[in-house]
């Protein structure tokens, strides 16, 4: 078997800084199965990151040829850093005497929970790439991970979420139909913070929309989707053709019941099977460990939630807050299509659940009183055409009895159609007590 050339590199900024860099060339040199080719000269450089405030670090790069893996490679890296009397695990940019970061292993692409190689900042720490350079490395054609990766087959996208889960990655999924906005981009964010892989996937889904309704005029932009992602924190972006998504045979849908009736399911017959088969799809296609939706589109959460129950996808579905505009209006990718007179009115949805759950916090319970309170609000506005008003189960969204209502959701859609095109705007908010959503 041939060795591996690999290249560690090596930092400290505790104690005997030199001394810790000399004597991890020594102890690497007496592992066997490791060789010590040379090593840059050490360099001085500023701590990166929001660490607290520490002293300046001396940095290098050690080329080693070596018989062991990747992994243990790292292992034998972890066991020097405790050596020298770092504090494993380490936290993120504390002051450490020694750090053994493994750069390049030969030309292999490892993208594992405790291991990316090539090492996924490489290409933006000087630190680095200057003794690389020193060392006579063509750091030209190295590997740069430059996330997020674009895929656009489903093959493409099971295989890395294959990869994935072999390296012990959580994966989180992010479903969305694109023109994101920051609404999207919290789903992403909340993803990224619980997740050691996020997946975004913008599909505009021709199963969702009705005959009549505006999937031609759909609004699309990858480039500037694929920033929002970035800026997110997602690892990849899933953005298939509807070709790609269904083959000229593909005839199984998901039939949805309960949580699918009334409201968005009565007005679009067909809407939640089409959800529910794409996003079923998208499961078996990534097997997230979580999935994230918001709670904007709170019937769609229900249907979700119920299909991901009944259908035994071993996953989490994670509800998120709605992001609003400063105005109160919850943004939404077809907001884009509202005429300036009608964006000013569009805040009347917000404006007329916030009073009803002003009342319910004053101690109105009456479910009949708070919907007219409701009402009323949206009647002050003509240019909304008002679809429905309801008010719910907080969660499953299950019809409420008349009379008292000790926590519930208020649901409401509304056209307004003096813009570019018809919009229909929906908004929800919880009831309950400290309700805030
Ligand atoms: P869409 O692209 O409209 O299908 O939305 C994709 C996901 O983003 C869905 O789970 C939506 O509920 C969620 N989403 C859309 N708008 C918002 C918002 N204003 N706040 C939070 N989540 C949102």
């Amino acid at each position: 078997m041939a060795a591996t050339q690999a290249f560690l590199a090596v930092g400290s900024n505790l104690g005997d800084r030199a001394a810790h860099l000399q004597r991890a060339v020594q102890r690497l040199q007496q592992v066997p199965g490791i060789t010590v080719v040379r090593h840059s000269t050490w360099i001085e450089s500023e701590p990166v990151g929001n660490g607290p405030p520490q002293g300046k670090y001396l940095n290098g790069v050690v080329e080693v040829r070596t018989m062991l893996s990747a992994m243990a490679l790292l292992a034998i890296g972890k066991a020097l850093e405790a050596e020298a009397g770092r504090e494993l695990p380490g936290k993120h940019h504390h002051p450490r005497p020694l750090d053994i970061d493994l750069v390049f292993f030969g030309d292999q692409r490892i993208d594992r929970r405790d291991l990316c190689v090539p090492h996924r900042q490489w290409h933006l720490r000087s630190f680095v790439t200057g003794p690389l350079q020193e060392l006579g490395v063509d750091t030209a054609p190295q590997f740069r991970w430059q996330p997020p990766e674009l895929i656009e087959t489903t093959g493409a996208l099971a295989a890395r979420t294959a990869d994935w889960l072999a390296g012990d990655c959580t994966i989180g999924l992010v479903p969305t139909m694109g023109s994101l906005h920051a609404g999207h981009r919290s789903l992403i964010e909340i993803a990224r913070a619980e997740c050691d892989r996020v997946v975004a996937t913008i599909f505009v889904h021709p199963l969702q929309f009705g005959p009549n309704e505006d999937f031609a005029a759909y609004p699309r932009d990858l480039e500037k989707d694929l920033a929002l992602c970035r800026d997110g924190g997602a690892d990849a972006v899933f953005a298939p053709s509807v070709a790609q998504m269904y083959d000229p045979a593909f005839c199984s849908h998901v039939a949805v019941g309960a949580a699918a009736e009334g409201m968005e399911g009565a007005l679009r017959p067909g809407h939640f099977s089409g959800v529910a088969t794409v996003v079923a799809r998208l499961f078996a296609l990534s097997r997230p460990h979580r999935a994230y939706f918001g709670e904007k589109d709170a019937q769609q959460l229900a249907v979700v939630r119920r299909m991901s129950k009944d259908l035994g996808f071993p996953l989490r579905i994670v509800g998120c807050p709605i992001v609003r505009e400063a105005d109160g209006l919850a943004m939404s990718s077809r907001n884009v299509y509202l005429g300036a007179e009608d964006r000013k009115a569009a805040t009347v949805l917000h404006r007329a659940m916030a009073s009803a759950c002003a009342q319910f916090a004053r101690g109105e319970r009456d479910r009949d009183r708070l919907l007219a309170r409701v009402q009323a609000v949206l009647a002050t506005e003509p240019r909304a055409t008002v679809d429905y008003v309801e008010l719910r189960g907080r969660d499953d969204l299950a019809p409420l009895p008349p009379g008292p209502v000790l926590a519930g959701r208020l649901l409401v859609a509304a056209k307004f159609v003096d813009g570019k095109r018809p919009v229909r705007l929906l908004d929800n908010m919880a009831l309950d007590a400290g309700a805030s959503a």
